[in-house]
């Protein structure tokens, strides 16, 4: 079986008390065993070194985004190198918000998918529809082209999550209801089975994002598709953890 995998995206929040607190909160708590779930939390770059010195060594760290390619004269940009000479596992790569508001492109996020791999970092590799490409029926063609831009850069899907956040889900309190997403999480496993293979339709882990909450986890965890969340405003929350129980 595929194991249950609850990511918590911290987005451009926080404070080094806040941090603090929120580890704290994550280390006190509770919670299955690193057997049945990886928990993956990702705070801002600069918090990185502080979440990772402090969190339960059975959590893990990602980043929220590196270059593209090696690093040199880019200002501002961090590289993969560098979040592997710190340690750092894991990296979120082709996040909605950088799609839209940084013009990340479908091509760009597969050269960052294949070069975070490449050098050894493993990848939540986000895909998405915005509502208007919902409501024009377009969600599985958009989201096969999101993943094909991807599949095509990369040799193999073995350090690959597939993050499935519907854009009119983020942040609106509007989740999408089981059924929804079920649907797209077997597409999208479809679409690994016919393009990639088999084996990699059957072992890769494609978890849900966009308003998951501790009251509506659970029959989300539910459906045979959805292999866990990444989770964003209620990641800094104590709710939190009962995200993560919802693996059992
Ligand atoms: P929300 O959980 O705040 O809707 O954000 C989801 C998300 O974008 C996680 O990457």
């Amino acid at each position: 079986g595929r194991k249950f995998f609850v990511g918590g995206n911290w987005k451009c929040n926080g404070t080094t008390e806040e941090v603090k607190k929120i580890v704290s909160m994550l280390n006190d708590a509770q919670v299955p065993s690193g057997d049945v779930v990886d928990v993956v939390v990702s705070p801002p770059f600069v918090f990185l070194p502080l979440v990772q010195s402090s969190l339960r060594s059975n959590f893990h760290v990602a980043a929220q985004n590196c270059w593209v390619r090696k690093g040199g004269a880019f200002t501002g940009e961090v590289s993969a190198e560098m979040l592997v000479n710190l340690g750092i596992p894991w990296v979120i790569i082709g996040h909605s918000e950088r799609r839209s508001l940084l013009n990340e492109s479908n091509e760009f996020i597969g050269d960052k998918v294949a070069y975070a791999l490449a050098q050894g970092l493993k990848v939540i590799a986000c895909v998405g529809e915005t509502l208007e490409q919902r409501e024009s029926g377009s969600t599985l063609e958009v989201v096969s082209a999101q993943t094909k831009a991807i599949a095509d850069k990369i040799p193999s899907w073995d350090n690959v999550v597939l993050a499935y956040e519907p854009v009119w889900a983020i942040g609106t309190g509007k989740v999408a209801t089981p059924a929804q997403a079920q649907e797209v999480h077997a597409e999208l496993r479809k679409w690994l089975h016919n393009n990639v293979s088999a084996e990699v339709a059957g072992s890769a882990r494609i978890i849900y994002g966009g308003s998951v909450n501790g009251a509506n986890c659970k029959e989300l965890a539910g459906q045979p598709d959805l292999d866990g969340f990444l989770v964003g405003g209620a990641s800094l929350k104590p709710e939190f953890v009962d995200i993560i129980k919802s693996a059992v």
